[in-house]
């Protein structure tokens, strides 16, 4: 049921297709990526992250609050828009009382540009994605001390004393490690431009070949691989790990139209997140 795929040095898994349920696991983080279908093995995850409000994003969230009661586990983050926080958490109040126990969340409502602490060491930033409603997505980098370029060449020895001295010899950069953008326009690159260098960039590309309008694909908010193509050269990304592709094509199709219609020097990068073969799961 499970796709599980690698993209640089992290393992995604979980199910994604267009309008019926997109959730994914990024396991190095321990980050469920929306909540759209509730696995066991997804259930774990102590930060979750809602990119909008649709059902296809969110819907089973409370199916895997369920589970983390089952196993004992603690009231998990959710980060979600601010728009939909106050409505999510008067649902699962009124489902807590349907079910006569408690769908506990430690809920984070965020805007484009907040910023959270996940671990001493990585953090997350919020980004506006261009969808039908409020919707938001997330990029999760490090803050690593790095040498200032003007003591770049100074040996071992004299940087050790220098530092013993208190001169400040280091500057705060920012990695920039995993991006997650679904139901979004494609000008959320130009919008968020740090996506386009982004180590693993998880994007949307809902529609495939002329099947679909570019004109359609906008109206429901969301990207078409024609546009996707002609900016190709843009992403300098290690890995392009593409999901929530419509069930209008059976999984081998989706593999083999995007081996066929993309750049070598993209599909060489290119992650699809879809079953290699067989039909979509459930
Ligand atoms: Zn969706
Ligand atoms: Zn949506």
């Amino acid at each position: 049921m499970l796709t599980t795929v690698k993209a640089g040095p992290y393992t995604i898994s979980g199910v994604s297709i267009a309008g019926i349920h997109t959730s994914l696991l990024v396991r190095e983080l321990g980050v469920l990526l929306d909540a759209g279908i509730a696995l066991r093995s997804l259930a774990g995850a102590q930060h979750v992250f809602l990119s909008h409000g649709h059902a296809d994003h969110l819907g089973a969230l409370v199916s895997l609050l369920g589970m983390r009661g089952l196993m004992r586990l603690p009231p998990p983050r959710v980060f979600l828009p601010a728009e939909i926080a106050a409505n999510t958490e008067q649902a699962l109040a009124l489902l807590s009382r349907v079910q006569r126990h408690e769908f506990s969340i430690r809920s984070e409502p965020m805007s484009p540009g907040d910023e959270r602490a996940l671990s001493p060491s990585s953090s997350v930033r919020a980004f506006r994605t261009h969808h039908t409603g409020p919707s938001l997505g997330y990029q999760f980098f490090q803050r690593v001390p790095k040498l200032k370029r003007e003591f770049s060449d100074l040996p071992g020895r004299e940087i050790a004393e220098r530092r013993k001295r208190g001169d400040d010899l280091f500057e705060i950069e920012e990695r920039h490690e995993l991006a997650y953008a679904t139901d979004t326009l494609l000008r959320v690159i130009d919008t968020m431009p740090s996506l386009l260098d982004t180590r693993v960039l998880i994007l949307e590309c809902s529609f495939l070949d002329e099947r679909k309008s570019i004109e359609s694909t906008h109206a429901g908010g969301h990207i078409h691989l024609d546009e996707l193509l002609e900016r190709a050269d843009d992403f300098q990304n290690e890995a392009i790990v593409l999901m929530h592709f419509s069930q209008m094509y059976p999984p081998e199709e989706v593999h083999r139209t995007l081996a066929r219609r993309c750049p070598k020097a993209l599909w060489e990068r290119l992650v699809v997140f879809a079953p290699s073969k067989g039909h979509w799961p459930g």
